[in-house]
C-alpha cells in the first residue's frame, strides 16, 4: 500500500539554491516543513569542497555531507513505532521476528526503527513492519529531532525594581530582615556592584545559600533568573609558556620554507624522526596567527598523538581547539561554530579538514604518509592529506606535509618540483639517529632454545637496557595469543564460517576470534572433526609475547598495547601514561606503537617479525613495511644516548633490510619508484579499486565478468580483472575486484570516472544484478 506510514519519512536538508522561474516539470515538489536555521551552516567554500570530494571520489554530495557535518547540526526524522489500539494477543500466528518486535512493544511504548533493528540484528526491518501494520497490529509516528542545545547557566541578579541603587537595597534588606541568608545574598549583590550579577552556583557558594534562598528572593521580586550560553569546552588551565629559541638549522629551514612559499605553496618537510619538525611548524603556526589568518593542523591520530596537542596547548593556549570524532556531539558543534568565527588554530583528524574556515592561511598534515588518513568505509572514501591539497588550491592557503618516511607520491610531486622540498637529515641536539641490528633468524644458532620466536641476543638486550633503568618498545603486528589453531591429528584448523581467514586464538577470552566479521567461539578442547586433543596453536601475537616475555623476564613490568587492550581512547592513554611514567618497563604492541609515540627512555626496538610485514601481497607493501619500521625504530633514544633497534628477521639480504640498516629513504625510494614505473602503478597511474560483493559465488563472478566486459568497451586494458581479491570471502559474501589504471591527467580521469558511473547504472538495469554490492574506491591505499 502506498499510504504506508513509513514512506512519510521527514528529511532534512540544506538549501543550496533558489531556482525560481527556472523548475522544470517532471519531479514532484514538496513543501519544507519548517525552517530550521536562520544563518547558513555551511560557506560557499565549503559546499564547493563537499561537490569537489562528490565528483573526485564518486559518491553523492549527501555522502560527503554525511561525513561533514557534525550530529548535532543534522537533523535526523525518527520513526517511532508504537502497539496499535487493537487488541493484542499473543496467540495470533507471528513469525518469530514479528512476536519478538510485539514482545518489546509491551514492555516499551514507543520504539525507535534503530532500536528494532538491533533487537532484530538485522538491517532491513521494513518488510517485518510492513506484516504487522497490514495486520494493523503497530502504529508509525515521527519525529524530527534537533540535536543540538546550548548549555546554559543560570544567573542572578536585582530585579528592575530593585536595582536602583541605594534605595532598592534598602528595601531589599527591609523585605528580608527576618532571613539570614536572604539577607546575605543581598548584600553580596549589592557589594560586589555587578549589574549582572554573577552565576547562582557562585552565589550560594559565597554566601552559603541554596537554591531555595534563590527562589524566595525571586518570588519577592528582588531578584531574577537569568541564562547565559556557556562553553562545554575545557580551557586551557596551564601555564602558557614562550617558545623555545630556534636552533641555526630551524632557523635557517623555516626562513627556507617562509622563502618558498613565494612561488609554491605546497611543501614538502622532510625530518628524520627526531629532527624538530614540530619546532617548526610551531613557528608558522605564530606567524599566521599573529597575522590574523586560521591554521588547521591535520594528524593521523589523535589519541595517539596527545603529547604534540599538549605541546600546541602549552604555547597558544586557548588559541588551540581540537576537533576528533570521539568528542561529545554538543562539543563538536560547538567548535563548529568557533571555526566559522575564524577561531586560530584547530588541530584534528582526517575529519577536520570539513570545518567551516573562513580565513585559512595554514594546512599542516602531520605524518602525511600515514594510512589513516584515508576514509576506507563507508562513502566517501577520501585521503585527507589530498583533499587538504585541493582545499588549499581553492582557499589560496599553504600547505605543509611533514613526515620521516614520506609518502612516494608526495616524495614524487616534490621531485618533479610541484612542492618545494625541505630535508632535515639529522636530529635535533647532540643525539644521533639509532643503530639498527639484524638478526638472522635462519640461523639457528641464533635462536632462545625452546623460544624459537625471539634471539638470544634481543633478550640479553633487554636485560641489558633494563638493567640501565631504561624501556624497551616490541613491534609485533599481530593481535592476540595465536593467529591460528590447527589439529596435529587431521588438518582441522579454526576457519571462520564467514571469512575466508582463519580465527585468532585469544587466550585472555578463551575464545578463538574472526578479525574481519567479529565471530567468535569458544576454544575447542578437542578437534571438532576428529575428537583429538592435539590442538596446536600457530604463529604469534601481541598477547604470547606477553605471556612469553613474563616468563622469560619475570622481573620485569610488561604492558601490551594493542586493539584488545587499548579499544578505547581511555584505555589507551592510561597505557600511555604508565610508560610514560615508568610503571611498565617493556611495551608490547601492534602498529599502534609505532605512530607519534615520544618518550625519553626507551633503549632498545626490538620489531619481532619483520619478515610478514615485508612479504605482504600488495605493491605497497614495501613502502609500509619501510614506513613502520623506520617510524618505529625512530622511537629508541630520542633525547639522551643514541637508542638501539633490533630486527628479527629471515631476509636478512632483502634491500628493504639493508635501507632500513642505513636510514636511507633515497635508496628506498628510488628504488621502489623504478618499480612502480616499471609496472605502471601509483604515483605513475592513478587507481580505482572496484569491488562486487554477493553472497553466490556464482553470481559474484557473473556480475564482475559483465561488469568488467561492460567497462572494457571504451577503457580497453585499462581494465584489470574481474579477479578475486587475497581472501575472496568476507562477512559472509563473495568478493570480485576489478581494477582500473587511469593516466595521471585529471581531465582524462574526470571522462572515465563519469562512464564508469553511467555504466553502472546500464549494469543495475539488469534485474538480475540488483542485489549484487558495489563500491568503489578512487585511489585507494
Ligand atoms: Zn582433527
Ligand atoms: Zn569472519
Amino acid at each position: 500500500s502506498s499510504d504506508l506510514p513509513l514512506r512519510n519519512k521527514i528529511y532534512a536538508g540544506l538549501v543550496i539554491e533558489c531556482m525560481g522561474e527556472s523548475y522544470q516539470p517532471g519531479f514532484t515538489l514538496k513543501y519544507i516543513h519548517s525552517v530550521l536555521d536562520q544563518h547558513p551552516i555551511i560557506t560557499r567554500e565549503q559546499y564547493d569542497l563537499w561537490k569537489w570530494v562528490a565528483s573526485y571520489y564518486m559518491c553523492t554530495e549527501g555522502e560527503v555531507m554525511s561525513v561533514a557535518l557534525p550530529t548535532g547540526l543534522k537533523m535526523s526524522s525518527e520513526t517511532l513505532i508504537s502497539a496499535a489500539d487493537t487488541e493484542y494477543s499473543a496467540h495470533l500466528s507471528l513469525s518469530e521476528d514479528e512476536f519478538m518486535i510485539m514482545e518489546a512493544l509491551q514492555m516499551q511504548q514507543e520504539i525507535p526503527v534503530k532500536t528494532i533493528q538491533d533487537i532484530l540484528d538485522k538491517k532491513s526491518v521494513y518488510p517485518v513492519l510492513k506484516k504487522l501494520f497490514d495486520k494493523q497490529l503497530i502504529k508509525s509516528r515521527e519525529e524530527l529531532l534537533e540535536v543540538y542545545k546550548p548549555k546554559l547557566e543560570q544567573w542572578v541578579r536585582f530585579s528592575a525594581a530593585y536595582a536602583d541603587g541605594e534605595s532598592g537595597y534598602n528595601r531589599a534588606i527591609e523585605n528580608t530582615v527576618r532571613s539570614f541568608h536572604q539577607a546575605n545574598v543581598v548584600q553580596f549583590l549589592f557589594g560586589s556592584g555587578e549589574e549582572k550579577g554573577f552565576p547562582s552556583g557562585h552565589i550560594c557558594k559565597e554566601t552559603g545559600a541554596d537554591a531555595s534562598v534563590l527562589s524566595a528572593l525571586e518570588k519577592k521580586g528582588i531578584i531574577e533568573k537569568y541564562y547565559v550560553e556557556i562553553s562545554r569546552l575545557k580551557p586551557f588551565d596551564g601555564f602558557i609558556e614562550e617558545l623555545p629559541a630556534l636552533s641555526p638549522v630551524q632557523e635557517q629551514t623555516t626562513n627556507q620554507i617562509r622563502t618558498g612559499f613565494g612561488d609554491k605553496p605546497h611543501a614538502l618537510l622532510h625530518g628524520v624522526t627526531g629532527s624538530g619538525k614540530t619546532r617548526i611548524y610551531q613557528e608558522l603556526i605564530s606567524e599566521t596567527v599573529a597575522s590574523g589568518g586560521q591554521v588547521l593542523y591535520l594528524l593521523p591520530e589523535i589519541a595517539l598523538t596527545s603529547h604534540i596537542v599538549q605541546r600546541l596547548q602549552k604555547n597558544f593556549g586557548d588559541d588551540v581547539l581540537v576537533f576528533h570524532s570521539k568528542l561529545s556531539v554538543f562539543k563538536r558543534v560547538e567548535i563548529w561554530n568557533k571555526c566559522l568565527g575564524g577561531h586560530p588554530v584547530l588541530i584534528g583528524a582526517r575529519s577536520a579538514l570539513f570545518l567551516p574556515f573562513t580565513g585559512l592561511k595554514l594546512i599542516i598534515v602531520d605524518e602525511e604518509h600515514d594510512p589513516s588518513f584515508k576514509q576506507y568505509s563507508p562513502n566517501p572514501r577520501y585521503n585527507a592529506r589530498d583533499v587538504a591539497a585541493f582545499m588549499a588550491h581553492k582557499l589560496n592557503s599553504r600547505i605543509i606535509y611533514g613526515s620521516a618516511t614520506p609518502a612516494l607520491e608526495t616524495w614524487h610531486n616534490a621531485q618533479k618540483g610541484l612542492y618545494q622540498y625541505i630535508g632535515l637529515n639529522s636530529r635535533f641536539g647532540t643525539v644521533k639517529l639509532p643503530e639498527i641490528e639484524i638478526i638472522n633468524m635462519h640461523d639457528k644458532s641464533m635462536l632462545l632454545p625452546n623460544h624459537a620466536s625471539y634471539s638470544i641476543r634481543l633478550i640479553s638486550q633487554i636485560q641489558h637496557v633494563l638493567s640501565r633503568g631504561d624501556q624497551v618498545l616490541l613491534f609485533q603486528n599481530r593481535r592476540g595469543f595465536a593467529p591460528t589453531i590447527r589439529c596435529g591429528s587431521c588438518g582441522w584448523y579454526s576457519k571462520c564460517q564467514h571469512c575466508d581467514v582463519s580465527m585468532t586464538y585469544h587466550k585472555v577470552f578463551e575464545e578463538i576470534r574472526c578479525h574481519y566479521c567479529h565471530a567468535r567461539s569458544p576454544l575447542p578442547g578437542v578437534c571438532p572433526v576428529c575428537g583429538s586433543q592435539g590442538l596446536i596453536d600457530l604463529g604469534l601475537g601481541t598477547e604470547k609475547v606477553e605471556e612469553e616475555l613474563k616468563i622469560l623476564l619475570p622481573e620485569a613490568n610488561i604492558g601490551r598495547m594493542d586493539l584488545d587492550t587499548a579499544g578505547t581512547q581511555n584505555e589507551m592513554e592510561s597505557i600511555i601514561l604508565d610508560f610514560e611514567r615508568h610503571k611498565t618497563d617493556i611495551l608490547i604492541g601492534t602498529q599502534m606503537i609505532t605512530k607519534g609515540l615520544d618518550f625519553d627512555h626507551i633503549g632498545l626496538v626490538g620489531i619481532i617479525d619483520a619478515d610478514r610485514l615485508i612479504q605482504f601481497p600488495d605493491f605497497r607493501s614495501s613502502e609500509r613495511a619501510f614506513q613502520m619500521m623506520i617510524q618505529v625504530s625512530g622511537r629508541a633514544g630520542r633525547r639522551k644516548e643514541q637508542g638501539r633497534v633490533i630486527i628479527q628477521t629471515s631476509l636478512v639480504d632483502h634491500p628493504l633490510i639493508r635501507d632500513i640498516i642505513n636510514h636511507d629513504y633515497q635508496s628506498f625510494v628510488e628504488r621502489e619508484l623504478l618499480e612502480r614505473e616499471k609496472f605502471n602503478y601509483p604515483p605513475f597511474s592513478r587507481l580505482i579499486d572496484i569491488m562486487l560483493k554477493h553472497k553466490d559465488p556464482k553470481l559474484c563472478r557473473q556480475g564482475a565478468t559483465e561488469f568488467g566486459r561492460m567497462l572494457k568497451t571504451k577503457l580497453g586494458r585499462a581494465v584489470l580483472g574481474p579477479a578475486p581479491p587475497g581472501i575472496e570471502r568476507l562477512r559472509g559474501l563473495y568478493h570480485q575486484r576489478i581494477l582500473i589504471k587511469l593516466e595521471k591527467d585529471p581531465r582524462i580521469g574526470v571522462g572515465v570516472k563519469r562512464f564508469i558511473l553511467e555504466q553502472r547504472d546500464l549494469f543495475y538495469e539488469n534485474k538480475m544484478f540488483s542485489p549484487v554490492k558495489m563500491s568503489i574506491d578512487v585511489d585507494p591505499v
